[in-house]
């Protein structure tokens, strides 16, 4: 089951670099007209790559750290597959109604909308919904206490470093309409935040 878990888990993250591959390279031909990015932003991706990517592999290829290890439950990693699906379907939309007009850092691009539709209609950061479902799929499917909780606190940390920032840099660019979308949808998670 402990293997299950791995080889499911891999599959996942194999799925998320082939639904973001094609965005990275389309993203560099489109004018960034905004700010640059800064020393915050990109120790925010470092932490959330090391706790979403880099511990959880170490693990997988290597086992350490060992005593970190727990029994593995069938109806752990049923659920960890549901939610690394769930997680890889909201991250497939988010990138298809950005659009133009994705960034993996801070920035405003040449032309920039607001996106309010879609999965934009209910939350504001539709994609950072995504991550956290990649990071319970993560804990659900690794029986390892590091490897399957280092993705929820690098999640929480890129989180706290970037929804505050974006927010501002959107209500500088955008202004009352801004406003507007904010005050009519939540941050992540539908209805609730
Ligand atoms: N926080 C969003 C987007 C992440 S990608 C989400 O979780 O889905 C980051 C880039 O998206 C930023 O550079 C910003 O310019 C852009 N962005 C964020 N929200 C947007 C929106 N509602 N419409 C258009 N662009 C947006």
């Amino acid at each position: 089951m402990e293997l299950i878990g791995q080889v499911i888990w891999v599959i996942g993250l194999v799925g998320w670099y082939i639904i973001r591959f094609p965005f990275e390279r389309r993203a560099k031909r489109v004018q960034v007209v905004g700010r640059t990015r800064t020393a915050t932003e990109l120790a925010g991706l470092a932490i959330a790559g090391a706790g979403l990517m880099a511990i959880p592999l170490l693990w997988v290829v290597t086992g350490w750290p060992h005593r970190a290890d727990y029994p593995a439950q069938l109806w752990s990693v049923v659920l960890g597959a549901v939610a690394f699906a769930a997680a890889l379907w909201v991250f497939r939309a988010t990138h298809k109604e950005l659009g133009k007009n994705w960034s993996i850092t801070l920035e405003i691009r040449d032309a920039h909308k607001l996106v309010d539709s879609g999965l934009y209609g209910y939350v504001r950061h539709p994609m950072y919904t995504s991550f956290l479902l990649m990071a319970v799929a993560q804990a659900l499917l690794l029986s390892n206490w590091v490897a399957g909780l280092s993705g929820l606190v690098g999640f929480a940390i890129f989180y706290g470093l970037r929804v505050g920032k974006e927010e501002r840099m959107m209500l500088e660019t955008f202004g009352p309409e801004y406003r507007d979308y904010m005050a009519r949808t939540k941050r992540i998670i539908p209805y609730l935040y």
